[in-house]
């Protein structure tokens, strides 16, 4: 096709990369996926894909041999709380992603890629700003003093830094998210990595109605979730702009962890007791402050929490019966 357009997505085979391939796709781009692994729930839709590590210099260089339009960078090491606040994956997690930013952003320079996103995270915030569950405070200009609560938050700082100064030394057109809590079907929902809408969907698709769940932490901290199909939404619109971020992209709904069970539970058509226990937690509240997206995009996410639940919870629990789980 003439002039047909060209996206390399890093992290394709995850959760936001693998449903990003296929929004471009559907707009007619050519794609490349790069990722350690291929997609784990559909076989992939990109028209090349690259399995590698992006920790080393020769796969960022080969992933990038061609004039893309657009380049999304969503690879790094990562999880829910169960794997970012516990402290044991630290290391790994900062030096992995650390030196996936580096070298993909040298082997982008070196290539001349005309637009690169940068998918950062609420997690950048400072835990000061988020000590109370009903107003705590992530507008993008409060990211500094920095003070996030885990290294995952810090290498998140030091990466949007390290893009931004390539932007100003190297006039790379750069853009960077801070996404919050992103949900949707085709994501880990079991074996450690997954976030708590995963993990309440699938426990509560495996307990009987009048049964118990587990809760960690008394269930009163606060969050926000994003639905997948919004926050590709979000992301494309934001490298198409002028507008280089740091920029939330998240949900202003706030609700609490008991809510967001009672939500699934009333869409599973189940009730269940909510037993609390001691688990890694990570800050008291945390909201998206859509100001900033709505000013410079003209576009912020509107979706009700609960319509992005319906469609995961129906996913999850298909994924927990076909596991012979129900
Ligand atoms: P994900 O874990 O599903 O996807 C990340 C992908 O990166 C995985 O498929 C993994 O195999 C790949 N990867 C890891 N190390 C690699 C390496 N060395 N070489 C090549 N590929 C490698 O995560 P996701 O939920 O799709 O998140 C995408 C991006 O968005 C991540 O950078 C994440 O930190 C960021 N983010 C996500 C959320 C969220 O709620 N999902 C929130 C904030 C920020």
């Amino acid at each position: 096709m003439i002039d047909q357009k060209s996206a390399l997505v890093c992290g394709a085979g995850g959760f936001i990369g693998a449903h990003m391939v296929k929004r471009l796709k559907r707009e007619g781009f050519w794609v490349r996926g790069v990722d350690l692994k291929y997609p784990d729930f559909n076989k992939t839709e990109a028209d090349d894909f690259v399995v590698g590590d992006l920790r080393h210099p020769d796969i960022c260089n080969k992933s990038t041999d061609r004039a893309f339009d657009e380049v999304y960078q969503f690879a790094a090491d990562m999880g829910g709380a169960g794997f970012v606040f516990t402290g044991e994956n630290d290391a790994a997690i900062m030096h992995n992603s650390a030196m996936i930013n580096l070298n993909m952003l040298e082997s982008s320079r070196a290539a001349k890629v005309k637009r690169i996103f940068y998918s950062s995270s609420a997690c950048i915030y400072p835990e000061y700003n988020q000590m109370d569950p009903d107003n705590p405070n992530c507008s993008e200009d409060s990211a500094y003093p920095a003070a996030p609560d885990s290294d995952y938050g810090w290498e998140k700082l030091f990466s949007e830094r390290l893009y931004m100064a390539y932007a100003r030394n190297y006039g790379m057109k750069v853009h960077i998210s801070r996404y919050h809590n992103i949900f949707g079907e085709e994501g880990v929902w079991t074996g450690g990595r997954e976030k708590s809408p995963a993990a309440l969907c699938r426990k509560i698709a495996e307990a009987e109605d009048g049964g118990e769940i587990e809760i960690w932490g008394d269930g009163k901290q606060t969050r926000s979730f994003l639905y997948v199909d919004e926050c590709v939404e979000g992301t494309v619109r934001l490298i198409r702009s002028d507008f280089m971020g740091p920029v939330n992209i998240g949900s202003e709904e706030m609700v609490t962890i008991n809510q967001l069970a009672e939500m699934i539970m009333t869409i599973a058509g189940k009730k269940v007791s909510l037993k609390h226990i001691p688990g890694p937690l990570g800050v008291r509240g945390r909201n998206s402050d859509n100001k900033m997206i709505r000013e410079r995009l003209g576009w912020a996410p509107s979706q009700p929490l609960e319509t992005g639940l319906r469609v995961t919870y129906k996913w999850i629990e298909e994924q927990v019966r076909n596991a012979g789980k129900i």
